[in-house]
């Protein structure tokens, strides 16, 4: 056996290598490399294997056939990258192994999620009395949050759901945009909700839901709004409903899986406008604060619920109600709050601020770069998306698949107001104006190969 210093150390050299071959690397894995992949597809082998060599294999199999999604070329969805401190703080909470679900079980992450927890809250500027529970996903947070909510307005209207269960119980209806994100349906189908109480309304030409005909909001009433729609970046008119579900006794839950950052942007804190009126809301980190995977938060105005909703107290682990086992899904659970913290504290309010404007800022310019060479942007680049057609949309698809294809690039497709379009985000700390050039260069380029004239 390999000594574990040794093994840690080679793991270490191998990721360096990885990370300083990002800017010449392929955005997305030629055939080769997928070829090779196949290299994974052995026996279980009956006998341990000497831990360099397992390394090795990943590294050396793995390695090629990576999406370079952390590295500065890759404009697909609203990944992020992960930003050096963020990263290397996890290395060390690695090296911890904590079992972070209550200060009983680690002292150290107990007092620095409660602190980034804080920060949060400050940079968001949502209520300071707010729970926040750091979570896998913006999904597994946004359940959290809508289960929270049944349970409230279940108990508003008398019925009192841990004793007497679903069965029975008055209907709940839930109000949402029609473009609501996918996750966001999936959390209502897991929590019981069909969608014949689901009321979608429509939405205009930017993705904010609109606001004629809008249904009456009541104590029944769970409704769902969005900062930062997938293909647009629009934000829902918070600041004209919140006030209004308040007074009708609904609980009203924001998706801000990266929108919310635009809060923490003197520039861009606008669109956010009557936001923390709202009673949940949900963020990732592993987007735009550029943390690694699984980084994310649930934000609950209402602590108390949140904690008795997610209460896991057995008589051999009890917790106070800020325990983090009391306010997630997990009972065990990495500290996922370290490396949050450090992206944090390693940019600190300005730092978080510029990296959003900065990417704000480069989407514009790729959005007149891109207008300038003849493309149909779709959107209004209010936050970091683009949502772009060409001319036909057998252009649009041959030119989202020759970007693709290149290697230097990668942004996926989408579909808008029934037609194919792409969809380029900016989210990640490596990405510079030489980035977004090259991008529009590439993309004016094969406009001109595919043009149909
Ligand atoms: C990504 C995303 C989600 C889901 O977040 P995960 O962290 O991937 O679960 C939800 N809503 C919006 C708007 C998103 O962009």
């Amino acid at each position: 056996m390999t000594d574990e210093f040794e093994v840690l150390a080679f793991a270490e050299r191998q990721a360096t290598a990885y990370l300083r071959s990002l800017e010449g690397r392929r955005v997305f894995p030629d055939e080769q490399a997928l070829l090779a992949l196949s290299g994974f597809d052995e026996p279980l082998p009956d006998e341990g294997q000497d831990a360099i060599e397992v390394l090795k294999q990943l590294s050396e199999l793995g390695g090629p056939a990576t999406v370079a999604s952390t590295g500065a070329n890759y404009f697909g969805f609203v990944i992020g990258s992960s930003l050096p401190v963020a990263g290397a703080a996890e290395r060390i909470a690695l090296a911890w192994d904590q079992c972070a679900s209550s200060f009983a079980n680690s002292p150290v992450a107990d007092r620095i999620e409660k602190v980034a927890a804080r920060w949060l809250l400050e940079i968001l500027d949502l209520p300071r009395n707010s729970a926040v529970g750091f979570g896998t996903s913006a999904t597994a947070c946004a359940l959290t949050a809508l289960s929270t909510a049944r349970e409230v307005l279940l108990q508003h209207l008398g019925w009192d759901l841990t004793r007497h269960g679903l069965s029975g119980a008055p209907p709940i209806r839930i109000v949402c945009p029609q473009n609501i994100h996918i996750t966001l349906r999936k959390v209502f189908r897991v929590l019981g909700f069909g969608q014949d109480n689901i009321i979608t309304v429509p939405c205009d030409e930017q993705g904010r839901l609109k606001l004629d005909n809008f249904p009456d909001l009541d104590e029944r009433t769970l409704l769902c709004l969005q900062a930062g729609e997938v293909n647009t970046g629009g934000f829902d008119p918070f600041a004209f409903l919140l006030p209004k579900a308040r007074a009708a006794g609904a609980w009203t839950h924001v998706d801000g899986a990266f929108g919310l950052w635009a809060r923490a942007s003197g520039l861009h804190r606008d669109l956010t406008e009557g936001i923390d009126q709202a009673d949940s809301w949900t963020v990732d980190a592993h987007k735009w604060l550029n943390t690694p995977y699984d980084g994310a938060m649930v934000i609950c105005r209402h602590a108390d619920a949140l904690s008795r909703a997610m209460n896991s107290d057995a008589d051999y682990a009890r917790a106070e109600p800020t325990a983090q086992k009391n306010l997630g899904l997990e009972f065990s659970r990495r500290a996922r709050g370290i490396p949050i913290w450090a992206a944090l504290k390693g940019l600190g309010k300005q730092g978080v601020a510029e990296m959003v404007e900065r990417h704000c800022a480069l989407a514009r310019r790729i959005a007149e770069g891109l207008s300038a060479a003849g493309y149909r942007v779709l959107n209004q680049v209010v936050l970091n998306q683009v949502l772009v057609r060409a001319d036909t949309d057998e252009e649009t698809l041959a030119i989202l698949q020759a970007a693709q294809d290149s290697g230097r690039t990668w942004f996926g497709p989408s579909v808008w107001e029934g037609r194919p379009a792409f969809r380029i985000s900016v989210s990640s700390w490596r990405t510079e104006s030489r980035h977004a050039d090259m991008l529009v260069a590439l993309l004016a380029r094969l406009r001109q190969d595919h043009s149909s004239s």
